[in-house]
């Protein structure tokens, strides 16, 4: 096998693209695929101060090495869930890969903003992790981005990722989430003049052009020290069924993923709408203030976030309540 570029011994070899590299040409082309899929969608420029949400995987980490290696100015942003022995190795690997390379890293973790992690979360709510957890996740990446004045919140999912997203919203005909699957979403600005605040800021997706076997490779190439070990709370979710179903399609046919993914956005994406179904409104939400769509004009509009939290207030309470009657 020999590297594409300099007929050197190659050491990772990319069959949807026919193509082989060695080590130094590899890492090129990873800066290259995210350099230019940052050109090609306006994700931010030289001048932005981008927010990286850093989970200490290998896909987190890898981005934020290659945007630094692009020169931008990143801050590190790692979110604490609170799933025991996973959750103190991902927040090391994040800390440990901040202070090789004298880079920011901010820290918060769900225990300390709502008093609960998520498997107390899923206990609470009957539902399963990932559904809070996932939640929990949009809503603090963008709560910590606008409160730390960052404007632009970069993740790092990677071609996998949103193949299987969009494989799951093809499958259940989810019409208002294809309407949002982009590389980019815009900020969302709420009120006008004087009272303008930036209630969703813009989100990126940089490696979507990698598959995970490459950010896995550039990261070892780098001798980036990510989690390895999987989520213990992985199990049961359906986004990493749809991942090993359509890692079989490009088994045996290698390119399919990326046709799936880039057809889409060439020339489907533009058909759905990213406003509801049915045209409901996007309003601020009434106790937090985050955006929701209003399906109900009646009612006061409360997010999904502020009505989980909620349940799960309720139910510990409500848990709490023959105990003490006993004391
Ligand atoms: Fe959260 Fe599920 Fe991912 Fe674990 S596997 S970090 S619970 S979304
Ligand atoms: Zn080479
Ligand atoms: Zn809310």
């Amino acid at each position: 096998m020999k590297c594409k570029v300099c007929r050197g011994h190659a050491v990772v070899d990319i069959r949807r693209h026919n193509a082989a590299f060695c080590r130094e040409h590899f890492l090129d082309h990873v800066r290259g695929q995210v350099a230019r899929t940052i050109k090609e969608f306006r994700m931010f420029g030289p001048e932005d101060r981008l927010f990286i949400a850093a989970s200490g995987g290998k896909d987190s980490l890898a981005l934020w090495d290659i945007l630094l290696d692009l020169g931008y100015d990143t801050t590190g942003f790692y979110l604490d869930l609170g799933i025991g022995g996973y959750s103190n190795r991902s927040k090391e690997a994040a800390i440990a890969f901040a202070d090789e390379r004298g880079a920011k890293l901010i820290l918060r973790s769900l225990a300390a903003e709502h008093g609960y992690t998520v498997p107390e979360l899923a206990r609470l709510t009957g539902r399963v992790p990932c559904s809070g957890c996932g939640l929990n996740k949009r809503y603090e990446f963008n709560r910590a981005a606008i409160e730390e004045g960052f404007e632009v919140l970069v993740t790092g999912h990677n071609l996998d990722d949103e193949v299987a997203t969009l494989f799951g919203n093809v499958l259940h005909w989810n019409t208002d989430m294809l309407g949002r699957q982009m590389p980019v979403l815009q900020e969302r600005i709420f009120g006008s003049g004087g009272s303008a605040h930036v209630a969703l800021v813009k989100k990126v997706k940089p490696l979507v052009r990698l598959a995970e076997r490459e950010t896995a490779a550039y990261a070892l190439l780098k001798g980036i020290g990510y989690v390895v070990e999987e989520c213990p709370m992985v199990e049961g979710n359906t986004q990493h069924r749809y991942k090993e179903a359509a890692t079989l399609l490009e088994e045996n046919s290698p390119g399919t993923k990326q046709q799936f993914y880039f057809g889409f956005l060439k020339r489907a994406q533009s058909n759905f709408s990213s406003s509801g179904d049915d045209g409901a409104e996007v309003v601020p939400c009434a106790q937090c203030g985050a955006p929701t769509v209003r399906w109900d004009v009646a009612a006061e509009p409360v997010c999904s976030f502020c009505k989980t939290k909620a349940l799960a207030y309720r139910r510990r309470e409500s848990a709490q309540r023959p105990a003490r009657r006993e004391r």
